[in-house]
């Protein structure tokens, strides 16, 4: 991936989420600057709030670091994670001459990061809540210099953590949705609304009207079809 040159070319870990939800949406709140609450997000919300005001502190072998500033230049990407356990290890090497430890300022020995996005809900058949979690794996990496190779989503309607292993599928998916965001947002342009069933759950419903858009598409084909029966 082409390395942005300037900080403002990073953009926002959660607009990969957004990107691979709908196109629309992300650019409508990363280009347009459109954000609208629903149920869901405000649910969502009160979840990460709870989640910030833990704060950082230890217990025994795992240091919890809460809203913590992540960055990736390679993927070009920057944001706050929930949640970063960092657990005590015997830093172990990899044969990619990575390790899974890391130093932190002001602890003695090595410790692992393992990121934690907290999610209301229960596990959904994308895959965007685990791109989110590996993007931010990847910032750690690279901040780090380590290697990350599992982290957890939380969801709040099950109440329990489902492990994310990073491997090189959900790498490359992270990846090219970076690229995708970027290409997306440089375009400055919004695609236009085609309803799917993600529309019904999504916060801009009122705003993005997909309802519109797909009866404008029904009457331009309808338009299309008399036009090519009538052989003009
Ligand atoms: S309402 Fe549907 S088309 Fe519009 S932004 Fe949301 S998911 Fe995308």
């Amino acid at each position: 991936m082409k390395e942005p040159s300037t900080e403002e070319s990073l953009v926002m870990i959660s607009a990969l989420q957004h990107y691979l939800y709908c196109p629309r949406q992300c650019a409508l709140i990363h280009v347009e600057g459109v954000w609208s609450e629903n149920y869901l997000t405000a649910s969502g919300r009160v979840m990460h709030e709870r989640v910030d005001r833990r704060g950082a502190e230890t217990r025994r072998d795992i240091h919890l670091a809460t809203s913590l500033r992540l960055v990736s230049h390679r993927l070009g990407v920057a944001g706050v994670a929930d949640m970063v356990e960092f657990h005590r290890v015997e830093a172990a090497a990899y044969g990619d001459g990575t390790v899974d430890g890391a130093i932190l300022p002001g602890r003695v020995g090595w410790w692992k990061p393992y990121p934690v996005e907290y999610k209301r809900g229960a596990p959904k058949s994308h895959r965007a809540d685990e791109v989110q979690l590996c993007a931010q794996a990847m910032c750690l990496e690279e901040m780090l210099g380590v290697s990350v190779k599992e982290g957890a989503l939380y969801y709040g309607e099950m109440r329990r953590r489902t492990a994310v292993a990073f491997d090189d599928v959900l790498r490359k998916l992270t990846e090219d949705t970076a690229r995708g965001v970027h290409e997306l947002l440089s375009s400055h342009k919004t695609p236009e609304a085609c309803w799917t069933k993600g529309c019904r759950a999504c916060s801009l419903l009122d705003v993005c009207r997909p309802e519109d858009f797909s009866a404008r598409d029904s009457v331009r084909q309808w338009m299309r079809n008399q036009i090519e029966a009538a052989g003009i």
